[in-house]
């Protein structure tokens, strides 16, 4: 784009995200002029597994498959996982779940952040009506006017009647609207990797929730599983410390060594760990989707999930009321998608934060309460049925 130009679109995208390129694909037959800005390309696929990857349950594949980005992740990389097995490392309860169980084919897929952005990247790439505006960053928003302006550090500016923020945990759509989203940090922080182990992981997302927090190990299509380790920031600080050995047998120690012993261990990287959640996702010609409305515990791998619903949900409304010849921008029309989805979130938020508690403490009461809780669950049809809906990402 040239410097000082000014371009107009009816929907502007702050944020090429999951959630953000999720929305723009699922406007793609809407007619709608649409530009998607983001300040970094994805990553491309390389040869070793990229570090952030997401549990993406059947409603979401749902949305990929309906904008036809799944057939793309699948040319790149996905890994299904069949059954999930999540228990409590100071007692005895657990949970089980199998796909075959459910009549179903898998429970969902491990996926690469980088490989689901690509993804809908190359379809939005492959529609008139949508503009990939990247890499430049959003440098400030008048919102002030029914004409909305974008400004870019590329010099160019940008008008529209209505703008999503997609943009993550810090928006800068979420500052300009005076919405304020408060973190709470969880005092911890998050230890991703990927390992191989001695075992096979069986295509298990395997979950032990230790008194020090929630250790997940995800199952890779080459045999490997990408660990997602919660820890006090202390002990993280200790952890990250160690040389790739003494790593490895912590993390064995910690598993239990239900997969064996950690044979290697790829460079470790460190996320900060919190929940919040904005008292309103709407004003007149602006809406807030996925992690710059809310953010949750990765512990049941929701977050994403979350934000793909929004992103779904959004543009139904969206486009039931183009179709209606009704104002596809107002805020009467938009809180349409608030009403839907802040329930569901709200409840997910609540739900994790509680885990969160009930899990990471050592108190005797406390443990002997989630292994009745979590034995009650794998034995009762009904209470497991709503664990299983859940992991699903059905309601
Ligand atoms: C350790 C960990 C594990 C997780 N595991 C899972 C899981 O298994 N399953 C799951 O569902 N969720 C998981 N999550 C959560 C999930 O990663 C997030 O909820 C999801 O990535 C949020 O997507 P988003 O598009 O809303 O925001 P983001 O991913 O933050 O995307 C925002 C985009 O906006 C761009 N942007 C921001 N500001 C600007 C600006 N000023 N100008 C231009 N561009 C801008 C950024 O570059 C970015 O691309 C996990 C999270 C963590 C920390």
């Amino acid at each position: 784009m040239s410097e000082a130009s000014t371009s107009s679109y009816d929907v502007i995208i702050a944020g090429g995200g999951i959630t953000g390129l999720t929305l723009a694909c699922a406007l793609k037959h809407s007619g709608l002029r649409i530009a998607v800005i983001d300040q970094r390309e994805p990553q491309a696929v390389g040869k070793d597994y990229a570090l952030r990857v997401s549990a993406i349950n059947r409603a979401s594949l749902e949305v990929f498959n309906s904008v036809g980005a799944f057939e793309h992740m699948q040319q790149l990389r996905v890994s299904p996982f069949r059954q999930m097995h999540v228990w409590d490392s100071s007692g005895v309860g657990q949970i089980h779940f199998d796909s075959a169980e459910l009549g179903l084919d898998t429970l969902g897929y491990i996926i690469e952040n980088n490989v689901i952005q690509l993804a809908l990247q190359a379809v939005v790439q492959q529609s008139e009506t949508i503009d990939w505006l990247c890499p430049v960053e959003i440098e400030s928003l008048d919102i002030s006017a029914a004409q909305k302006q974008v400004r870019l550090t590329d010099g160019s500016t940008l008008t529209t009647q209505l703008i999503i923020g997609a943009d993550g945990a810090n928006s800068v759509v979420r500052n300009a609207m005076g919405v304020e989203l408060v973190r709470k940090s969880y005092q911890q922080q998050a230890i991703v990797c990927t390992v191989a182990t001695e075992y096979e992981h069986q295509q298990t997302a395997w979950q032990c929730f230790l008194p020090s927090g929630p250790l997940a190990l995800l199952p890779l299509a080459d045999g490997s599983c990408s660990i997602v380790w919660s820890l006090d920031e202390s002990r993280v600080a200790q952890m990250m410390a160690l040389d790739d050995t003494a790593f490895a047998e912590k993390l064995g120690e910690s598993f239990e060594y239900r997969l064996g012993s950690v044979k290697t261990v790829s460079a470790r990287a460190v996320f900060p760990l919190g929940h919040g959640h904005v008292d309103h996702y709407v004003q007149q010609g602006l809406a807030l989707i996925g992690d710059a409305a809310h953010n949750i515990h990765p512990l049941a791998g929701q977050g994403a999930n979350l934000g793909i619903m929004d992103a779904a949900c959004l543009a139904q409304v969206i486009t039931d009321a183009l179709q209606a010849r009704r104002q596809w921008s107002a805020f009467h029309t938009l809180r349409k998608y608030e009403r839907s989805r802040k329930g569901d979130n709200r409840l997910m938020e609540t739900t994790m934060t509680g885990f969160k508690y009930l899990f990471g403490n050592d108190n005797p009461w406390l443990t002997e309460i989630r292994n009745i809780g979590l034995n009650v669950v794998d034995h009762a049809g009904t209470v497991k049925q709503v664990f299983i809906n859940q992991a699903l990402g059905k309601h």
